[in-house]
């Protein structure tokens, strides 16, 4: 007879923070975490390598400390540290390089962004990506930042929080969305293409001439959009200032969760596994960051993180048991395990 196969636990670290007013005790703790108790974790890059540090989209002053602690401690170990994110999807800030950089600026400290580049992995406007043609073995309808397969490592910041499509966000959200392009976020969130708002359309053909695939074309006093020729891309959206040319954003959450998925099995396919999980765990009441979790896989940090989530009763019953399935659908897809052993370090 066939022994079950022992599961293997994966190591998450949680560094709480007993004393809330003092941002310098964030980055200290991490500092401690990673070159003692969790030395083994930047050990995988190695001297030379460009290594990302990935922010994510509401990096707020207190990470930005916490994410220039793990760059100075990159470089000091001998690799190249740059900070690293993508573009948001439309109308809203940070959805190009420069209003992203301008969004950080408020944040950073100019001596910060002198030492450490931003660099966003999808280019100036969100569509600067790889696709299935140009990776074969990411799947189909999969839309990853095009600098990707040139980043040597990872270290992915992120910030536990409830969502409606994903339950908890944190390290696969970062992973699945947060380093898709702008197109791969697009599908993500929206279960069709755009629609033609026939009210608010003015005909000014600004659509038309941003479409790559000539995909609009003139019907009587509005466009029309051929779903056959279009790509999905959101150029027509992004330049429709009237709101004539919208999107649904309509992910149903086994929508969202699924294509996040198959964008994080795909990343982890085109970086590698030389991906190091940071997450910040805030309290309910007023969002102070209450401690940090470490790991090299990100089912266990997100399963550790909605563990401790649910105790301390940040997120409704809805939202765990969607988280849940998150899990079990980045399971199934080999990106991790849930299965882990969780060791509190206190400093
Ligand atoms: S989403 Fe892109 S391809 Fe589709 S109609 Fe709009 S601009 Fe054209």
């Amino acid at each position: 007879m066939l022994k079950a196969q022992k599961k293997r636990n994966a190591k998450v670290i949680f560094a709480p923070l007993s004393d809330r007013d003092r941002r310098e005790k964030l980055f200290s703790s991490a500092e401690n975490v990673l070159n003692h108790r969790a030395f083994h974790l930047l050990r995988v890059f190695s001297a030379n390598e460009n290594v990302g540090v990935k922010i994510s989209r509401d990096t707020a002053s207190m990470t930005v400390d916490l994410v220039c602690a793990i760059a100075g401690m990159l470089r000091s170990r001998g690799s190249v540290p740059f900070i690293c994110d993508t573009s948001i999807r439309h109308f809203e800030p940070k959805a190009n390089a420069v209003e992203h950089m301008n969004s950080m600026a408020s944040h950073f400290e100019s001596k910060d962004l002198e030492s450490f580049p931003l660099v966003m992995l999808d280019g100036m406007n969100g569509e600067h990506e790889i696709s299935r043609q140009d990776c074969h073995e990411m799947k189909p309808n999969v839309y990853l930042s095009g600098e990707l397969p040139f980043v040597k490592g990872m270290v992915l910041v992120s910030q536990l929080h409830s969502d409606p499509l994903c339950g908890m966000s944190g390290a696969l959200f970062g992973l699945g969305n947060g380093l898709a392009s702008k197109r791969g976020k697009i599908g993500q969130y929206a279960m069709s293409i755009p629609g033609v708002n026939i009210e608010k359309c003015h005909t000014c053909r600004k659509c038309l001439r941003a479409c790559p695939t000539n995909a609009i074309r003139m019907g009587d006093n509005h466009v029309e959009i051929d779903s056959g020729r279009c790509i999905n891309c959101g150029q027509c959206v992004e330049v429709a200032k009237f709101g004539g040319v919208t999107y649904k954003w309509d992910a149903t959450p086994d929508h969202f969760q699924e294509r996040m998925i198959s964008h994080a099995a795909s990343t982890i396919d085109v970086v590698g596994k030389r991906i190091v999980y940071v997450s910040r765990v805030s309290s309910v009441e007023d969002d102070e960051c209450i401690g940090l979790l470490f790991s090299r896989d990100p089912v266990a940090i997100d399963a550790a993180g909605l563990k401790m989530a649910c105790e301390s009763g940040v997120l409704t019953e809805d939202n765990t048991r969607i988280a849940e399935s998150m899990l079990s659908l980045a399971e199934e897809a080999g990106i991790g395990t849930s299965s882990h052993e969780l060791e509190t370090v206190a400093y």
